[in-house]
């Protein structure tokens, strides 16, 4: 009883203390830097200011006046840009090793194991500058945890360092299909097929009730699985692996819910189909005509091309089972074509990498990829940042230096638009106001 009381003292003095907190504004902290890049604008703007009072943006751009009180951090030549966003990563997973060695791990470790190991690769995600995330899929064969939704809450309830998730729990798929944890295993080798419960659903009612139960759940956006893909053992890369109607399912059943979809795609005609019913982003789009290029322009449909990926895998390709090794060759050499088909065509490009198939924090090696199949460096730094927001809905909170905008700001060294190389240079990352990288040497 004692106790109770002297709890209920302390935490009636807390309030007190916090009540006298809330009377000071909080202090304003001022970020200069030789050059700013707001998200929007299509050049950097000199003088770089941002003024940041408690998690919020309070000013943004070039000569912009600092208050006597403010804390000033020069980074000196340098450039300020909002926090960087990935559009397509997997956290919980690390992919990039030896393909069977990891294979077996995922049978012999336990997911609270698995779920330790992921916490470094949320922290070096964060500190590459990436604050803003998408993690497209997050499963282990036979279990139905959902590790992802974890991270995700550990995270924002600061118990971890890492980039703000939105998390898609299972990839929905087809029985067979790219995202069934069984496929390629020894038929009941698990003793039981996977269903909806682990996201493989076969007819628009299973597909539906995949939607519904990963909502439940804690999902933030729907991931599926239309066509083939690389890392899967039995299946081919590019045949559409929903129907018309249970691709229509998926759309109508995740945007009722508000939730968006991205779909894993390498196929034209999965694309197709996938586009037709009225997908948010199609993942990866390796073997993309221009037709349905042209089909995503007239939609609004973004293309995450991830091209990390397929530079990671064809860069160790002899280690890879022979049936992975075909499918990663034949979609590398069809995807840097359809690349610069869709610059052309002008299809929203948002940034996304498929962080997992190569080490967690090596995200912005995208941008040396994109660049070199021609897009200009400033269109790059808006994919990763303002095209991204609007991708993942956060356009109002984040993605640009704008007053009344989320504290997420980052620093490289150098011009990116000079040096698109200086996106791996990031020294300094603010993630909701808060410092979390400041490492100001030269
Ligand atoms: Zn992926």
């Amino acid at each position: 009883m004692q106790r109770l009381f002297l709890l209920g003292a302390i935490s009636a003095l807390l309030g007190l203390t916090n009540l006298f907190a809330a009377d000071a504004p909080p202090a304003i902290i001022a970020l200069k830097a030789a050059r700013l890049f707001d998200g929007k604008s299509k050049t950097l703007l000199p003088n770089g200011v941002v003024l940041i009072q408690g998690n919020t943006i309070a000013a943004a751009g070039s000569n912009v006046a600092i208050p006597d009180k403010a804390q000033i951090i020069d980074l000196g030549d340098a450039t300020l840009s909002p926090g960087f966003m990935d559009a397509h990563t997997h956290v919980t997973f690390d992919f990039s090793g030896n393909y069977n060695e990891l294979r077996l791990r995922m049978l012999d470790e336990n997911v609270s194991q698995l779920a330790l190991e992921m916490i470094p690769n949320a922290r070096v995600t964060l500190e590459a500058g990436f604050t803003s995330v998408r993690d497209l899929g997050s499963s282990f064969p036979n279990s139905h945890d959902f590790p992802d939704v974890s991270l995700r809450n550990a995270i924002n309830a600061g118990v971890i360092p890492g980039p703000r998730m939105l998390v898609a729990t299972h990839g929905i798929g087809a029985t067979g299909g790219h995202f069934d944890g069984t496929n390629g295993f020894r038929d009941m080798l698990f003793g039981a097929e996977p269903d909806w419960s682990n996201g493989i659903a076969d007819g628009p009612d299973a597909i539906r009730k995949a939607v519904r139960f990963e909502v439940k759940n804690g999902a933030d956006v729907i991931k599926a699985a239309v066509s083939g893909g690389v890392l899967s053992l039995a299946d081919e890369v590019d045949v559409p692996q929903l129907t018309s109607a249970e691709m229509v399912a998926l759309v109508d059943e995740s945007h009722r819910l508000r939730k968006k979809v991205a779909v894993h795609c390498h196929g034209d005609e999965a694309a197709r189909e996938a586009i037709n019913a009225g997908v948010d982003s199609i993942e990866h789009g390796s073997f993309l005509k221009s037709d349905t290029l042209q089909l995503m322009k007239q939609k609004g449909t973004y293309l995450t091309p991830t091209l990390m990926a397929s530079e990671w895998v064809m860069a160790k390709i002899g280690q890879y089972p022979p049936a992975i090794q075909a499918k990663g060759k034949a979609a590398t050499e069809a995807r840097s074509e359809m690349f610069r088909n869709a610059l052309k065509i002008g299809v929203k490009i948002s940034f996304g990498t498929d962080a997992a198939v190569f080490p967690h924090g090596m995200n912005a090696k995208e941008f040396v990829l994109m660049t070199g199949l021609g897009m200009k460096p400033i269109d790059a730094l808006l994919s990763a940042t303002s095209v991204d927001a609007e991708l993942f809905g956060v356009a109002s909170k984040l993605g640009t230096l704008e007053k009344g905008k989320l504290a997420d700001v980052i620093a490289m060294r150098g011009d990116p638009t000079a040096d698109i190389t200086a996106t791996e240079r990031v020294f300094f990352v603010m993630k909701d106001g808060k410092i979390v990288k400041n490492d100001v040497k030269p």
